[in-house]
């Protein structure tokens, strides 16, 4: 730490992505990637776009907000593109959140509302989650400050039903109410045709899983207009161009190639649910997930054991080094021949074991 940072950041825990090695060839299991490429409209309209890189970005993003608009249902006004949706997060607690009222979201989520709680000072509601690792949704009911749920939820891919979100919405009519849905075209339901109902509903969107353009950092943030216009205010006050030319171009293909992308999301469930099975019949417990991951523990091997030893044989997968936690690891579900992969060495580790 220099001694020039600010005694507000003093205490700061920043986010740890998950690993990007570059030592050697993995099978990459760690970071909830699309194991597909992008559609080859994608690549050609990131080409036409480069030669245009002296120029730019629009700022106001107006063709890829009319592309979204026409997949999501809503109106332009209702959607702000963002670098990632890590940046409409920020944005949001940014916008929305004081240092008076805390945030809620669930104990276990993602690690990263827990750090933009710190970066801006706010007292923190870490809701517990049921012992399977539910979320019960009654707990976030009247909470009468601004909360912040993934769903699914990472890293346990479970889900809450649209009623259930709908219940929260309802139960706490003058807080944002902020769904992250960066998982939900695996198979949960989506929040989205409530943006026209509720006021205080903001869903996060992620290009990053369902679109394979993580590498590009694309998202959205989905609300009413008015709170569509007060994130703007906040992109427009930090980062105007904050979605660059070539994504711009690319997240406008990809919209053009929607089906193209459900039919991979439809692929990754069905290889998530194949792959589940497969490690159930091996003693695993594996979490009933809807995302792209899986969750799971074994009985016989620790949660560290079997994250070294598959990394050990080339492939990638997440551990958490939290208490709660540690005897799971998140795996991203790649093709099916990377989950073969997967579940051959894991068969191996615990036939040794
Ligand atoms: N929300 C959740 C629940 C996530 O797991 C991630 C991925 N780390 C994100 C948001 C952010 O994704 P990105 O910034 O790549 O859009």
């Amino acid at each position: 730490m220099s001694r020039f940072l600010s005694s507000r950041l003093a205490t700061l825990e920043a986010y740890v992505p998950g690993e990007q090695p570059r030592d050697r060839r993995y099978i990459k299991l760690n970071t909830n990637e699309s194991p597909y490429p992008p559609s080859p409209a994608v690549l050609r309209a990131v080409e036409e776009a480069a030669g245009s890189l002296n120029l730019y970005s629009d700022p106001t993003a107006l063709r890829l907000r009319r592309a979204a608009a026409d997949v999501y249902g809503v109106d332009p006004e209702m959607i702000l593109p963002v670098n990632g949706s890590d940046e409409i997060l920020n944005f949001a607690f940014m916008a929305f959140c004081d240092s008076r009222t805390p945030i809620a979201y669930p104990a276990l989520s993602y690690g990263f509302y827990p750090v933009l709680a710190g970066l801006y000072g706010l007292p923190r509601q870490e809701i517990p989650l049921r012992p399977d690792f539910t979320v019960d949704h009654r707990d976030y009911l009247g909470l009468g400050h601004p909360l912040v749920i993934a769903n699914p939820n990472a890293p346990t891919g479970l889900c809450l039903g649209l009623w259930e979100i709908e219940e929260i919405l309802r139960a706490n009519p003058d807080s944002p109410v902020i769904v992250d849905e960066a998982y939900v075209d695996f198979g949960a339901e989506s929040a989205l045709p409530l943006t026209k109902k509720y006021g205080n509903l903001l869903v996060t969107r992620t290009f990053s899983k369902s679109h394979s353009l993580a590498g590009a950092r694309l998202g959205f943030g989905v609300g009413s207009r008015e709170l569509i216009a007060d994130l703007t205010a906040v992109k427009d006050s930090t980062n105007p161009y904050n979605v660059n030319a070539m994504t711009q171009a690319a997240g406008v293909a990809a919209f053009g190639d929607n089906g193209y992308y459900m039919d991979n999301c439809r692929a990754v469930a069905a290889t998530r649910d194949e792959t589940a099975r497969r490690m159930r019949e091996m003693g695993f417990a594996v979490t009933d997930s809807r995302a792209n991951f899986l969750f799971v523990r074994h009985p016989e091997i620790s949660g560290t054991a079997l994250y070294e030893q598959l990394r050990d044989r080339g492939i990638l997968v997440r551990h958490f080094s939290r208490g709660d936690i540690e005897e799971y690891n998140r795996i991203s579900v790649g093709t099916p021949e990377q989950m073969e992969a997967l579940v051959a060495a894991a068969g191996e580790i615990l036939r040794k074991h």
